[in-house]
């Protein structure tokens, strides 16, 4: 028998393993034709997940809020997360997890509490939200015109699908010449951006909205570093103008760390380059993380299927 080729990923759906280019979701499963569904992703760095027990944590928070039950327990998902990093044999890798509704089961009334709910994940090649290169002279940024969708229709805090504001920000950054975007609510205060957290930086107090975006590990981490390095930090409504006049901005997210900002609606910041807080934060973050902070080793030895 060939061995199956893992070198683009690996994948597990309902309950088999195979390479990342197999796997598919039915045309007919409610995750997809509706965004019923919940996701999350953790990273593996230098062959370790960063806060992998966090993440399920977080995972299995959005799928009890979207009333999702799977099969796999907690314990099965982190042997799961493990196996397809395994099987692709990646040192750095982005891994996700989602949790479909599935489908009316036959002879059932066409409702969300009558499907069999399943789940999948993967791993692949690490993905930069911002590329390396953007980090190092900073992202340019603009503040979307388009609203984050309201918080009491769409729980931001649960990790969905529901990218329209978020996928529209994107073009108005890419039509305006811009790497990314920061979205607000319709009250005008920061909320997140497509796939990551926001902070400003002013008077040398790290701010971050309090809500009206998702809870991110990343965001916690960050609040961690302040602490470690004694910076003040604030964690509660930002109103556009402060951020349009904050000392520096960086994002925040998995596939990517603390990320710099040089740029807001054409504003430079610093000289147009990362800003000394947001730069010392970076950097002990990936200290830290080559410490082994908050690492749980991948088992790569055990492959038997
Ligand atoms: N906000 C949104 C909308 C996201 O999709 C993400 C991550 O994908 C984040 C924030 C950052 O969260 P985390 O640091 O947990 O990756």
């Amino acid at each position: 028998m060939t061995m199956p080729d893992y070198s683009d990923g690996a994948a597990y759906v309902d309950g088999r393993y195979m390479p990342v280019g197999e796997a598919s979701v039915p045309i007919l499963d409610w995750g997809y034709r509706r965004s019923d569904v919940t996701y999350d992703v953790v990273g593996v760095w230098d062959g370790a997940f960063f806060r992998l027990d966090d993440h399920i944590a977080r995972f299995r928070a959005s799928m009890t809020a979207l009333r999702l039950h799977p099969q796999e327990t907690d314990a099965e998902l982190r042997e799961i997360l493990m196996q397809v990093v395994r099987l692709s044999g990646l040192r750095e890798a982005y891994v996700a997890m989602d949790c479909l509704r599935g489908r009316p089961k036959p002879g059932m009334k066409p409702h969300p509490a009558n499907c069999r709910n399943r789940l999948t994940a993967y791993a692949i090649p690490w993905v930069w939200v911002v590329s390396p290169d953007v980090q190092a002279r900073g992202a340019h940024l603009i503040v979307a015109k388009t609203p984050r969708i309201p918080e009491e229709s769409i729980d931001p805090r649960v990790k969905n699908f529901h990218w329209g504001d978020l996928t529209r920000a994107l073009f108005e950054a890419h039509d305006a010449g811009a790497d990314n975007a920061v979205l607000l609510d319709t009250a005008g205060l920061v909320t997140e951006g497509p796939g990551f957290n926001v902070f400003a930086v002013r008077d040398g107090v790290v701010i971050t909205p309090d809500r009206g975006g998702l809870e991110g590990i990343t965001r916690r981490s960050v609040l961690e570093l302040c602490a470690d390095l004694g910076l003040p930090c604030e964690v509660r409504p930002l109103p556009l103008a402060e951020l349009q006049d904050s000392d520096e901005v960086f994002l925040a997210t998995t596939a990517g760390g603390i990320m710099p900002a040089s740029r807001l609606d054409g504003r430079i910041m610093n000289n147009d380059r990362p800003g000394p807080i947001s730069a010392r934060l970076r950097a002990r973050f990936w200290e830290r993380r080559a410490e082994g902070w908050h690492a749980t080793p991948v088992t790569y030895a055990e492959v038997a299927l």
